[in-house]
C-alpha cells in the first residue's frame, strides 16, 4: 500500500527527471546529489529524504520552471512541500518548504554566500525577494527547522555536477517508506 505513493513518486521523477535543472546537471541528478551530500553528511534520514524531494514541485505545476526564466516566482518550495504533507512528516516538508527563503537568509547573514551564488541563483534572487534584512534574518533563526532548511539549501547549491554518479532512486525506497505518515 504504502510503497504505491514511493512508486507514484519515482514515476514523476522517470518523467521529469530528464529536464535540465538548468546549470548542466539534470533534475534527477540534482535530486540524488542533493540526497547523497545530506547522507555523506551524516544527516538525518528526514534530512536525505527532504534533500531528494525539495524540488518536486518543479515537477507538478509544468510551468514552474519555465515561468521562473519569464521573471514569475511560481513558489515550486510550497507545491511540493503540500504535495508531500500528505505523506510525510514536518522533518522532511518543512526544509523542502523553506529552502528557498533560507537562500535569502543565507544572503544576509554570510556575505561569502552571496559572492558565491551562480549566475541563476543569483537572477532569481531578486524574484525570491533578495537578501533578508536582519529582522527577518533574526526571526528566522526562530522558526523550527530552520537550521534543517539552511542545511538543505546549503546542499542544494552543491548537487550541480554534471559527472557526479550518486545512487540511485531505488536505494532511497527503503528510507522513504520508512518515513511515510502511518495514515498516508
Ligand atoms: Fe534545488
Amino acid at each position: 500500500m504504502s510503497s504505491t505513493i514511493i512508486d507514484e513518486i519515482f514515476a514523476t521523477f522517470e518523467r521529469y527527471g530528464a529536464l535540465n535543472y538548468g546549470e548542466d546537471a539534470s533534475q534527477l541528478q540534482h535530486a540524488l546529489q542533493t540526497a547523497e551530500l545530506a547522507r555523506r553528511n551524516r544527516c538525518s534520514e528526514a534530512m536525505i529524504a527532504a534533500g531528494l524531494l525539495h524540488d518536486i514541485g518543479q515537477f507538478m505545476d509544468d510551468a514552474g520552471s519555465a515561468a521562473e526564466t519569464l521573471g514569475i516566482d511560481a513558489h515550486h518550495e510550497e507545491t511540493g512541500a503540500a504535495y508531500l504533507r500528505r505523506y510525510f512528516p514536518d522533518s522532511v516538508t518543512e526544509p523542502v518548504r523553506m529552502h528557498v527563503v533560507a537562500k535569502r537568509y543565507l544572503c544576509a547573514s554570510d556575505p561569502a554566500y552571496l559572492q558565491g551564488l551562480s549566475d541563476a541563483s543569483t537572477l532569481s534572487l531578486a524574484l525570491q525577494g533578495g537578501p533578508m534584512t536582519h529582522e527577518e534574518a533574526h526571526a528566522f533563526e526562530g522558526v523550527p527547522f530552520f537550521a534543517d532548511a539552511v542545511q538543505l539549501r546549503r546542499f542544494d547549491d552543491m548537487g550541480k555536477h554534471p559527472e557526479w554518479t550518486v545512487p540511485g532512486l531505488e536505494s532511497h525506497r527503503g528510507r522513504l517508506e520508512a518515513l511515510l505518515l502511518v495514515n498516508a
